[in-house]
């Protein structure tokens, strides 16, 4: 598994609980120390990853799969 926002490749691999999820196979969360950014990896029904996408974006107010964010300030 690698980072959506720039590459690295992603060792501390989160599984989530998708029992509850229709239509969803697996879901993984990762956070890359890199650039701090969280990249999920979902399978399943297209429609239902989708809709688990859209769940998440929602949850975080923001984009969550190709969001970019600056790199955090030093200051
Ligand atoms: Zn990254």
């Amino acid at each position: 598994m690698a980072c959506n926002a720039c590459g690295q490749a992603l060792a501390d691999i989160t599984p989530v609980d998708t029992t509850a999820l229709r239509g969803i196979a697996q879901a993984f969360q990762a956070h890359c120390a890199a650039c701090d950014q969280d990249t999920w990896a979902v399978r399943g029904e297209p429609a239902a990853v989708r809709a688990f996408y859209d769940a998440l974006e929602k949850a975080a107010g923001q984009q969550v799969q190709l969001g970019k964010a600056g790199p955090a300030s030093a200051a």
